[in-house]
């Protein structure tokens, strides 16, 4: 069987990840500095303790298992944050990723799978945002995955490293089995801070600013089912094994929901009203951001399955009233 090395596999997409590698044959190594991660989010491979800025215990962990891919999920994904600590950004997921694209790159092992963001695209007016569109981040978020791409396309051109970079949009949902499911501390993401709030776990959502220029004044994002999400990787892994070059793909449906839609379709699925306040804006935050490309379902072969928004609600429900990790 193959090993596949999966930084961030112990983290919500990463874990994902690893679960479909498994029944897709492959051999998921996780590589997680447990930051962020939970270790009993490692259930489908092998566990590799590490972190990115530490080349040493990468080119150990790539001679012990000899991957054949990487499946780069490792990163600090958070807006807020990216404006106030842009250091620990660039450091981390610009520094770390190029320490990791070293590491392959000395290993031999040259077909490379990253995460990368729709937060690179930035604020583009009634434009169509596709592969083409300009990248302009607003945040250090972006700035620092879009600088990966570009030492992607460097590495490629200097050692042949062939790489699918897939632009996430907004990414939400569980494992409908709930063996793995979205968990933060602190939590930031908008469905599961939904679902605290009408649970009573935390007092209300605050709606980050209510003055955009959208139908109801909030943000408008496009949501994608974590497991569509991680099968596109497996495509994007069997694409890189025959050959087909590298490629940038965005991963989206091309529907966009505000914060508001959101809510009220959490109210709908778990029948309980979702207690809220209106706030100020998040600094870095765009308006919209939906997808307007079918790359990945017409040159991939993707297919989403479960990325309507009432089963990604219902199945972050189910994760949400079952399961949580211990470190
Ligand atoms: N949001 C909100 N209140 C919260 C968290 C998020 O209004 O407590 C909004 C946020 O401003 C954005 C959307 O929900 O418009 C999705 O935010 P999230 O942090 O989940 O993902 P991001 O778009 O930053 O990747």
């Amino acid at each position: 069987m193959k090993t596949v090395l999966v930084t961030g596999g112990a983290g919500y997409i990463g874990s994902h990840a690893c679960k479909a590698l498994k029944a897709a044959g492959y051999i998921p190594v996780t590589f997680d500095n447990l930051v962020t991660g939970w270790r009993d989010a490692v259930k489908f491979g092998p566990f590799e303790q590490g972190d990115l800025q530490d080349r040493a215990r990468l080119d150990e962990v790539f001679a012990k298992h000899r991957p054949v891919a990487v499946m780069h999920f490792a990163a600090l994904s958070q807006v807020g944050e990216a404006m106030s600590e842009p250091g620990r950004y660039w450091a981390n997921n610009t520094g770390g990723s190029l320490n990791l694209i070293e590491a392959a790159v000395a290993a031999g092992c040259l077909d490379f799978v990253f995460s990368s963001t729709c937060a690179t695209y930035g604020e583009h007016d009634n434009v169509v945002l596709d592969e083409q569109t300009p990248q302009l981040p607003l945040n250090a978020y972006g700035a620092s995955k879009r600088a990966v791409e570009d030492i992607l396309q460097d590495f490629e051109a200097a050692h042949g490293l062939r790489s699918v970079i897939f632009r996430y949009f907004n990414v939400a949902g569980a494992d409908p089995e709930a063996e793995v499911g979205e968990f933060h501390r602190p939590e930031t993401h908008l469905v599961p801070l939904v679902l605290d709030a009408l649970d009573g776990k935390r007092d209300a959502l605050t709606v980050f600013g209510t003055d955009y220029e959208t139908p109801d004044g909030t943000c408008i994002r496009d949501y994608v089912h974590v497991c569509d999400l991680v099968d596109a990787h497996v495509l994007g892994l069997q694409w890189l094994e025959s050959e087909k070059g590298s490629q940038v793909f965005n991963l989206g449906t091309g529907s966009g929901f505000s914060v508001r839609e959101v809510m009220d379709k959490a109210a709908e699925v778990t029948g309980r009203a979702v207690p809220c306040n209106e706030g100020p804006r998040r600094a870095g935050d765009c308006t919209k951001l939906v997808s307007g490309s079918t790359r990945a379902i017409t040159e991939l072969g993707w297919e989403p399955r479960r990325s309507r928004l009432e089963v990604m609600i219902a199945d972050a429900w189910t994760w949400h009233q079952s399961g949580h990790y211990e470190a």
